[in-house]
């Protein structure tokens, strides 16, 4: 887990995020997140739906080390492939926080 130097906060863990819930988030808004498989990144319904993640979004971590599939590799393979695709962005935790008091 990195640390994001934040202007207010200082240096801060961040919420990893795809560019549209960034821009809402910019504006004041929380977006409905969805969950990135796997990796800690929340994404927009949209993201999460042109990606095509339907069939692995239910993999957690947790569940793959207790039962590791066959097909590992390939399931890596296709959550980084995705992974990439994402234009990330990143946000301070705390403001975050204090934005969703807000709303
Ligand atoms: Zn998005
Ligand atoms: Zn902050």
């Amino acid at each position: 887990m990195g640390v994001v130097q934040c202007d207010v906060h200082g240096e801060q863990s961040f919420l990893e995020v795809c560019k549209h819930i960034y821009a809402e988030y910019e504006k004041g808004i929380i977006s409905e997140m969805y969950d990135f498989p796997v990796l800690s990144v929340k994404i927009c319904k949209n993201c999460f739906e042109n990606l095509d993640l339907e069939g692995i979004r239910d993999l957690k971590i947790d569940n793959l080390l207790n039962d590791l599939p066959d097909d590992i590799d390939v399931i890596e393979d296709e959550i980084s492939k995705r992974y990439d695709k994402i234009d990330r962005r990143i946000i301070c935790f705390r403001c975050y926080d204090e934005l969703k008091k807000k709303v």
